[in-house]
This record gives structure tokens, sequence and C-alpha cells, in this order.
């Protein structure tokens, strides 16, 4: 790894100046856990480091703060996984009791060490683990060449939804946790916007390259998310290959209200198997409005796996995510798993 220079801005307008004036070799780092890995890898040399947690007055306040209101929950970009992960603990609010399967996600994700580093907005905007792009050496489509290599490759993990003509997926578990929640996210650039979560996230078929639409040097400072009701539940199921240490094979957050025992507002999001975060409006349009049910579960898991179109090595994923996505719908719904 190169040497790089640490730079401890305080205002943002000193950090965006400083990353806008060359944007090549200088990198915004929050955690630093994928940024290092991308150094380490060889993937890039950024001259400088600009530290985002250096920031101070009110932009450091809302970078590194966490508020629950009426309006809903707050969470800055520097708010670490460990912290989201004892939700409760931070902020003693028991209405936080909503946002389960946010925890949930938080607290699986990487290492315990890795949680008490990686910040959500790093989380949010770190780059794909495809084997072919982690490797410098080989040029692909995410790296300007003209080829995908997981296309006639080794692909087990790539995508089975939404692929091409770059198959990654999206590697992060906060994502799909916070699209299912609703979330928006706050940027500050030359002007500072809110847009939906959703909005974020860049998909291969408009540019391969990129896998978010921040603007060189802008900052995502907060995440938003609406009041959770109090009849609000939710579950965030997982496969992964070992128990620790490990990115998921398959992920499925399920958020929903249960109305004298209707589900409504259903949200149904799955992870690990798209280039994004997957919202599956096929499998919430089964469930909405529909009694909380094993067969229905089933045929829901059915509808949102329905147009997945795997490649050599990944078929298994399509009953895996079947399954996590039964999975989430049982535990959300407290209903027991037919054996
Ligand atoms: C063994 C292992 C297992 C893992 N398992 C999982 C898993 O299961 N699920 C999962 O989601 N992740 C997993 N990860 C990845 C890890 O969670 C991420 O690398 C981490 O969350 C990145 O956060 P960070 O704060 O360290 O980001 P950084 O590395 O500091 O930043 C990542 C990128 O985002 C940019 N950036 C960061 N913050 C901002 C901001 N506020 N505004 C604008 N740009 C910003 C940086 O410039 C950089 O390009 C795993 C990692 C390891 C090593
Ligand atoms: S999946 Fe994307 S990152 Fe991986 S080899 Fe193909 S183009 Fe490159």
């Amino acid at each position: 790894m190169q040497a790089f220079a640490l730079i401890r801005p305080q205002t943002l307008a000193a950090a965006r100046t400083r990353v806008q004036e060359s944007p090549q070799d200088r990198v915004l780092r929050a955690g630093g856990v994928d940024l290092f890995d991308r150094m380490k890898e060889g993937l890039e040399r950024p001259a400088e480091l600009i530290e985002l947690a250096s920031l101070r007055g009110e932009i450091g306040d809302r970078l590194r703060g966490f508020t629950s209101s009426a309006a809903g929950l707050e969470i800055g970009a520097l708010v670490t996984l460990a912290q989201l992960a004892d939700l409760a603990d931070l902020t003693q609010h028991p209405e936080l009791a909503g946002f389960l399967a946010l925890r949930q996600a938080a607290g699986s994700a990487a290492t315990p060490g890795i949680r008490n580093l990686a910040t959500l907005g790093g989380n949010l905007l770190q780059r794909p683990r495809c084997w072919y792009y982690r490797d410098a050496d080989l040029v692909c489509l995410k790296k300007g060449g003209k080829t995908c290599f997981a296309v006639s490759g080794e692909n087990k993990y790539h995508a089975i939804l939404g692929g091409g003509p770059s198959f990654i997926v999206h590697p992060s578990t906060l994502a799909s946790a916070l699209l299912a929640f609703d979330a928006s996210v706050e940027l500050a650039g030359d002007t500072e916007r809110t847009i939906p979560l959703s909005e974020l996230f860049v998909g291969p078929r408009t540019d391969p390259r990129r896998e978010h639409s921040l603007a060189p040097g802008e900052v995502l400072v907060r995440v938003k998310l609406p009041p959770a009701p109090a009849d609000r539940r939710s579950a965030y199921a997982v496969v992964k290959e070992k128990q620790s240490h490990d990115w998921p094979l398959a992920e499925a957050v399920v958020s929903l209200s249960l109305e004298a025992g209707v589900m409504k507002s259903v949200r149904v999001v799955l992870g690990h198997v798209a280039p994004i975060p997957w919202r599956s409006r096929e499998a919430e349009a089964a469930l909405e409005g529909q009694k909380p049910d094993a067969a229905l579960f089933a045929r829901a898991a059915a509808a949102a796996l329905a147009d997945a179109k795997p490649l050599k090595h990944n078929a298994y994923k399509v009953p895996l995510a079947q399954g996590v996505l039964r999975d989430a719908l049982h535990r959300a719904t407290d209903l027991a798993m037919p054996t």
C-alpha cells in the first residue's frame, strides 16, 4: 500500500473542496474498513484520505447524531454498525422496537470488531465484493474494461435478479433493511438534498462502473426513517457459508403492520441477489391485505424469485432466497415455520 496523508478538515466546505480539487487521488474516509481493503488490494492508491470524523460544529453533530422523535429517526452517517445493533440502548426510546429488523441486520453484518469501526454511510457506499473486481490485475466492465468476467467465470456469489451487464450483488446489509423502512438519505453537495434511499443506488444497466449516485465530494450526512407505528413488525433473515467473518449468500428483510390480523404496508427486500438492494413488489402484492399463512408465504417467495435468471454456478440461490424470505415472513408474523 502506498503512503498517504491523513487530512483532518474541520468544516464540510474544506473537506468537499479538498476532494473536488483532485477526486482521482483524494477520498473521504469514514471507518475505513472497505477503503483500506481496496487500498491493500491495490485497487486504489489515493494520496490523501479526508477524515469525516474530524468535522466539527453543526455538520459534525449531524454526522454523529441519533435522534428519535414523532417525526421518525435521523441517524448520522458516522453512527457505527455496533451502535445501530444496539439502537434501544443508544436512546432509551421504546418506540425503536418497530425497527427490529434494522437492529438485527446491523448486528449480523461482519464481525464485532468490524462493526465497532464500520459506519452507516460507509456501509451503504462500500464497493462490491466480486472477486474479479477485487483483483487489481483484472480490468472488467466495472473498471472500464470491455468484459464481465463473471458471465463465463466463477459466478457462485453473483446476481440472479436484475443482473447485466455487470452481475455484482450489492454488498450492503443495511441497505436492504433501510429500504424496508422507506428510508431517505440527506446529502451535502453543491446544495443539500434529500432523496429516497432507492434513488441512491445505480444499477449496472445505467452505469456498470458505479453503484451510487453521489457526485465526487458529496457527503452522505444522515439517513432518515419515517416513524414506525406501534403495530409495526419486522424481521431480518440471512444465510452465510460461515456464521462469522463472512458476507451473506442471501438475505431478506420484511416490514409490515398487522391490522386486525391482516398484513398492511408490506415491504419485502432481498439482499445479495441483485446489483441493487432488491425490493420485491411482486411479493408485496401477494401479501398485502392477506392474513399470515404458510402457503401464502411460499407463494409470495416464489413470486419474488419468478424473474430470477441464474448464471452457471448460482442457481442454488433461487431456493435459498425463497427460504430466507419465508423465514423472515414467519418470524415477522410469529407464525411457526412448517416442519
Ligand atoms: C470479513 C468481513 C465481513 C463483512 N460482512 C459484511 C456483511 O455481512 N454485510 C455488510 O453490509 N458488510 C459487510 N462487510 C463490509 C463492512 O461492513 C464495510 O466495509 C463497512 O461497513 C464500510 O464502512 P466504513 O465506515 O468502514 O466505510 P469506509 O471504508 O470508510 O468507506 C467506504 C466508502 O464510502 C465512502 N464514504 C464513507 N462514508 C461516506 C459518507 N458519509 N459520505 C460519502 N462517502 C462516504 C468512502 O469514501 C469509501 O469509498 C464485511 C467486511 C468484512 C471485512
Ligand atoms: S460482476 Fe461486475 S465487478 Fe464482477 S467481473 Fe462482472 S463487471 Fe466486473
